[in-house]
């Protein structure tokens, strides 16, 4: 079996988290987790960054800083992970779904101002497998409507909207350092906030609302409780495995860009014909996801990939359409997200998937579509 994913190991992680071991420092906030931060902050010229146990950590600090009160209202695109909304609704906000692009999982920027009230309060955006959302005018609608954008850039590491690095561009930014994403540690994830009125606030959330931080740095005499806050912080055991990763960030992002340009290159023809659609022209090189056109097509496709020896899976079910929504909102319709829901498939996409895997797959899917034969009168509609 081809699998779906297979986490890379590069010939440092072992050394360094062996040195964390030697050296007696394990719990956060060492030398590896400020290399880390140190690490955002120069190769990005983010102004601050705070690793973390996850990215839902980072969500959940953002709204947080955010300073989301009960009833306030964000609006999440509605096709991603349930981390960006629970963030948020874990601080009693309304989360307020919004529509993808027709051929694109990313929030459709065109569709965001009739979705703001007097309540609202900030707009998350998700660079889905890395493709930048449309970050110019959902910044001018923030600042029209004086509103906080928060980047889910856990997709996006490494990637780039029009020379400015996701991440870098919202009032604040999160990463995910998961075994599935580019660059991982297992569980991790980077708050970094790009607005300096966070700067002070960030690191007392960080540090369960203690001014351990300023402390450490010998500002202060003695560490108080100051604010909320919780454990955000990961271990040094989690930092040293990451910072071995960051260390070979361009040689993972050109591995996958490889994988990415080639499924594009083998699978021209079924996009010429309009078989399939795939975001080649879009960039980002997180995931490779082609959208077919019904959702039977697609669970054909995806079963005869399996029996092929090949692990190909859909991803997001719409948020709008989850039972825990739906206990307490009424049922909306996003034709986008939910057409993307059940059309989209993710084809294998690691650093160590060769080119002759990438053309076997590529094989199999084409000859898939020749064989295919519709069956009529299948209900398209999974999540309604
Ligand atoms: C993976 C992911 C998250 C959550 O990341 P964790 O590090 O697992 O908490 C959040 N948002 C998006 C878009 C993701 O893909």
């Amino acid at each position: 079996m081809i699998p779906f994913n297979k986490p890379y190991l590069t010939s440092t992680e072992i050394a360094y988290v062996t040195n964390v071991i030697s050296n007696r420092y394990i719990s956060g906030n060492g030398s590896y987790t400020k290399a880390c931060q140190a690490y955002f902050e120069r190769t990005y010229g983010f102004s601050k960054c705070l690793l973390t146990s996850s990215c839902t950590d980072a969500l959940e600090m953002a709204a947080i800083l955010l300073d989301f009160k009960p009833g306030d209202e964000v609006i999440v695109p509605s096709y991603t992970f349930v981390s960006t909304a629970n963030a948020f609704i874990l601080r009693g906000a309304n989360v307020i779904f919004a529509d993808s692009h027709a051929s694109h999982p990313n929030i459709d920027e065109t569709k965001i101002e009739e979705l703001i009230t007097n309540k609202t309060k900030a707009i998350v955006v998700v660079h889905y497998g890395g493709v930048p959302c449309e970050m110019d005018t959902i910044m001018l609608l923030a600042k029209k409507y004086n509103l906080y954008v928060v980047e889910d850039a856990a997709h996006s590491v490494s990637g780039f909207y029009k020379n400015k690095p996701l991440g870098g561009i919202g009032h604040l930014g999160v990463f995910s350092f998961h075994e599935t994403k580019n660059i991982q540690c297992g569980e991790g994830g980077l708050l970094v906030v790009n607005d300096k009125q966070f700067e002070k606030r960030s690191e007392i959330i960080w540090e369960k609302g203690t001014n351990r931080s300023s402390f450490s740095r010998g500002e202060v005499k003695k560490y108080e409780w100051i604010d909320v806050g919780s454990s955000f912080l990961p271990s040094e055991l989690n930092a040293a495995y990451l910072l071995a990763q960051l260390e070979n960030i361009e040689k993972i992002t050109q591995e996958r860009k490889r994988v990415c340009e080639r499924y594009d290159k083998q699978l021209s023809s079924l996009v010429q014909s309009g078989t399939i659609k795939v975001a080649s022209e879009l960039g980002g090189h997180h995931l490779f996801y082609m959208l077919v056109e019904t959702l039977e097509v697609r669970s054909a496709l995806i079963n005869y990939l399996n029996k092929n020896g090949i692990n190909a899976i859909f991803h997001y079910l719409p948020l709008h359409l989850s039972p825990f929504h739906l206990k307490t909102s009424p049922k909306l319709s996003l034709p986008c997200s939910e057409h993307i829901a059940n059309t989209l498939v993710r084809l294998p996409c690691f650093v160590e998937l060769t080119d002759s895997q990438v053309d076997l797959i590529s094989q199999t899917v084409k000859t898939f579509f020749k064989q295919y034969k519709p069956v009529l009168d299948v209900s398209e509609e999974v999540n309604a």
